[in-house]
Parts: C-alpha cells; sequence; structure tokens
C-alpha cells in the first residue's frame, strides 16, 4: 500500500496552513481519521471527501486521485451523478484504458486541459544525536530542532505548539550514517496516556504519538500539552538509539511512556533528558537573556512570555541563573 495520498495531503494541509483538527471539522470526520490517512494507516478519503478537502486546501485534486489510484490500484469514476453519455464514455474508457496510444492520450489530455503543477517537498535536515548530554548540549539541541521545526519562532516567543506538532515531519534526526525521519500522529489512547514516542520499524521512523485529548488542549493552547509535546520531541531527538533497540525488545507502543514509573537509572536519565529538552526548546536560554537585558526576568514574566505553568516557570529560570554562560555558549 501506497503512502503516497497521505503525504501529499497533508503537504497541502500544511501549504494551506490548516491544522489536522481543522481539516477533520471541515470533513465531519475525527482528527484520528485524518491522522491515519496522512501516515496511510487508512485508505484515502473517499473522492467526495478528496474534493472537499482540496477545495478546502485551494488546492488542485488531481494529483491526490493519482495518488488515491495508486493506493486502490485503479482510478475511482463517478457514476451516479453524472450523464448517461458521460457514463457510457466512462465504460469505453474502462474497455479501452490500456490499448490507447500516446497519441490517443495526448488527444483526451488536450480537451481535458493541462497537468496541475509540480509540489514541493521540503528537505529534512537533522544532526548527529551524543551522549551523555549537559544542560549545554540539550540547549543547543533544543536551538537546532527548534529552527527547523518553527523557523519563524522569535526567541522571546512562546513556541507555537500546534504547528510545532504537525511540521514535525521536516525533521530527520541522524545516528551515524543511519536518518531516521520523524512523523506525528494521534491516537485515540485509553485515558490516562497523553502522549508517547515510538520507533515504527515498518516505515523506520519514529513516530511522535499524541491523544486526542492532548491534541485538542494543544490546539486550545493549554501550556501542560505543550509541555508534553516538547517532552516526547526530547525522546525523539535525544533517545532515537533507545527507540530503536526497545522497539526491537518488547512491544512499541510501550516504549518511553508517559508517566510510566521509572524503574532503572537509564529511564530516568532519558526522563531527565526529556525534560531539561523541553525546558530549553519551550524557554530558549537566548530569549531568557533578551528579557535580563530589558529588565524584565521574572517568574511571571517567563511565564507570560513561554505561555508555561509557573512550575515550568520557575525550574527555568533557576538552570538559567545557575548556569547562564553555560547555556548561552
Ligand atoms: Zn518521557
Amino acid at each position: 500500500m501506497s503512502r503516497k495520498y497521505g503525504r501529499l495531503l497533508r503537504d497541502l494541509r500544511l501549504k494551506a496552513g490548516k491544522s489536522m483538527g481543522e481539516l477533520a471539522r471541515h470533513l465531519g470526520v475525527s482528527v484520528t481519521y485524518i491522522s491515519d490517512v496522512e501516515r496511510g494507516n487508512r485508505a484515502p478519503l473517499t473522492k467526495e471527501n478528496t474534493d472537499k478537502a482540496a477545495q478546502f486546501l485551494n488546492a488542485d485534486p488531481r494529483p491526490l486521485y493519482m495518488d488515491a489510484a495508486e493506493w486502490h490500484g485503479a482510478f475511482e469514476l463517478e457514476a451516479n451523478a453524472v450523464s448517461p453519455k458521460a457514463r457510457e464514455v466512462g465504460a469505453s474508457l474502462m474497455r479501452d484504458w490500456s490499448e490507447l496510444t500516446d497519441k490517443d492520450l495526448e488527444e483526451i489530455a488536450k480537451i481535458l486541459g493541462k497537468k496541475g503543477a509540480l509540489f514541493m517537498l521540503s528537505l529534512p535536515r537533522g544532526f548527529p544525536t551524543d551522549r551523555p548530554l549537559s544542560y549545554a548540549k540539550i540547549e543547543q539541541h533544543a536551538r537546532r530542532v527548534c529552527s527547523i521545526i518553527a523557523p519563524t519562532r522569535l526567541v522571546t516567543e512562546a513556541l507555537p505548539g500546534l504547528g510545532l506538532f504537525e511540521h514535525l515531519n521536516t525533521y530527520t534526526v541522524r545516528i551515524g550514517d543511519q536518518s531516521v525521519p520523524l512523523d506525528y500522529e494521534v491516537k485515540n489512547f485509553p485515558s490516562g496516556i497523553d502522549a508517547l514516542a515510538r520507533y515504527e520499524e515498518q516505515e523506520q521512523e519514529i513516530v511522535v504519538t499524541l491523544s486526542e485529548s492532548t491534541y485538542e488542549n494543544l490546539e486550545g493552547g493549554d501550556p501542560r500539552a505543550r509541555l508534553t509535546l516538547c517532552h516526547e520531541i526530547g525522546h525523539a531527538v535525544l533517545h532515537t538509539r533507545e527507540l530503536l533497540r526497545l522497539s526491537r525488545i518488547s512491544h512499541r507502543e510501550a516504549a518511553l511512556l508517559r508517566g510510566e514509573k521509572p524503574s532503572h537509572k537509564t529511564y530516568q536519565y532519558t526522563e531527565w533528558q526529556a525534560n531539561a529538552f523541553a525546558s530549553a526548546i519551550l524557554m530558549p536560554a537566548q530569549g531568557l537573556a533578551v528579557l535580563e537585558t530589558q529588565g524584565k526576568l521574572s517568574q511571571s514574566a517567563v511565564q507570560r512570555c513561554y505561555e508555561v505553568s509557573a512550575l515550568a516557570a520557575k525550574i527555568r529560570l533557576k538552570v538559567y541563573q545557575e548556569r547562564k554562560n553555560e547555556l548561552l555558549r
């Protein structure tokens, strides 16, 4: 089964600046449904919904039809809402499709008009992972990741939570000479699970998954949801090796589960790193330095500026004040 349809749909959606939630609501389906289609875990949208989506995203539906046809192994021609003549021509096409010469096809193409525009895909970039990680190293990772998945964000601005999540596929983590792309999805989790990062063996990618409620909270700008997301991104980019290993040992869904009790040191280690990463990407030291120069550095200012909880701001400020020089290097 081809993932092209889902990838293209996502690409068009991002280009149109729409979130998965917005598209889902427009089509009257769940976010999980859209997420599954985008990741190729579910068949392409119906012809009707493809048209509706294309219109909503201000895009040509034809490349989507092509990719849907690749998935199904056949093109879908609407036969009910058209004239008898159209049905007749459709049936003739079915019969003679494979017999048409290039010249015949060119004639038909001329009648039907020119082909749609080509679609540009952003090139993924990455960096090698490295352990153990100091505060300074984590700060650098956070800066790098942010510059790729949220390139327009200023250091004194809050992270665009939803925008961040839905740009994770522009990022690739490099370990040794292996490149592991990132991806994102929404799932209908049992309650108690907010998010997780896992290695998808079949697609050979790291997937950050949010529960539907975490996704909704992220849409609503909830500070906790943003922290949860950044923690998982931390795992995805800092613990690629661990995720790869875990996916082969135990069942994948259990990997680095949020809220799971740390059972040994490595877990504490990765949890500490993921939290430090979340803190660094949400409240960059460079931004704190700007606030400091302006004489505005306080817990409440940090909380307001970065839309984080009071506790998150307090912890971050303490680290910043103790390690300023190290973090700003
Ligand atoms: Zn964790």
